[in-house]
């Protein structure tokens, strides 16, 4: 990005965080009584922006080690949205002793999809809290299509508006596994060991990926190449949420 466009990103960054915060419209509680003070062309850009932030809720698709934990974390950070993810709440359940993460461990470490029962009480749980009701970014849910179903479902029944796009992480096979038999090392995952390393990915090309025609049937499927520094990739993420 040239310094312009990096300086236009980052005042939109302060104005999504204030977006995100706000339970009413920003341009109706803050800005208009206001407006003797601001620029016409001030509040328009602001009301541009809370229109763009009506897509903010957003499924990161992508082979496990494509990327979308970080890059979900870079959205979180300049949205003001929380990130949900399904594995890390599974980690967590595990690591806690819970009875939901002994009915998922077994699963966990063979590289198997977990019940859909479970993920699918975890996100409808998540979902319900204040936080959420502006916007999320959805890392690892849902996972096949029968999830994606409940979850169109579920944001109907909380009253909240639909999906507003699939951001599709794609790297090759091959980039997958280096990238996890890296991180094996790196953060010593369970689950990151050569054979269950194959093994997810042969779970997620058969379950994860039909998924891709499902959003892009509802035309919100925009897919992002998921190589490169990790700067890059997140300013195509943003070219394609605008
Ligand atoms: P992740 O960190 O997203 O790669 O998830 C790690 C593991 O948690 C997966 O290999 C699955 O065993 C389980 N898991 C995470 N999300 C889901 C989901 N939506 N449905 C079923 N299992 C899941």
């Amino acid at each position: 990005m040239s310094a312009p466009d990096d300086r236009a990103a980052d005042s939109n960054k302060c104005i999504f965080r204030v977006i995100a915060r706000f339970d009413a419209p920003v341009t109706q509680r803050l800005l208009l009584p206001a407006r003797v003070y601001l620029p016409q062309r001030r509040v328009e850009r602001v009301r541009r922006l809370e229109k763009a932030f009506q897509k903010m809720r957003i499924v990161l698709l992508g082979a496990p080690g494509s990327g979308k934990g970080t890059q979900g974390e870079k959205l979180v950070a300049h949205f003001g949205i929380p990130k949900i993810s399904t594995g890390d709440a599974l980690r967590a359940a595990v690591a806690a002793g819970t009875e939901l993460g002994k009915k998922a461990k077994a699963a966990m470490d063979a590289g198997q999809l977990v019940a859909n029962e479970i993920v699918i009480g975890i996100v409808e749980e998540r979902l319900g809290q204040p936080d959420a009701q502006k916007g999320f970014i959805l890392d690892g849910f849902p996972r096949n299509t029968a999830q994606a179903e409940v979850l169109d479902a579920m944001l109907v029944r909380l009253g909240q508006p639909a999906i507003g796009k699939a951001v599709h992480l794609a790297v090759t096979d091959e980039e997958i596994i280096k990238r996890l038999l890296d991180r094996a090392v790196k953060e010593g995952r369970a689950d990151d060991k050569e054979d269950v390393i194959r093994h997810r990915i042969k779970v997620y090309n058969d379950e994860t990926h039909p998924l891709l025609d499902y959003y892009e049937q509802q035309g919100k499927l925009m897919t992002v190449q998921g190589v490169g520094t990790l700067d890059d990739i997140f300013d195509r993420i943003l070219g394609v949420l605008k």
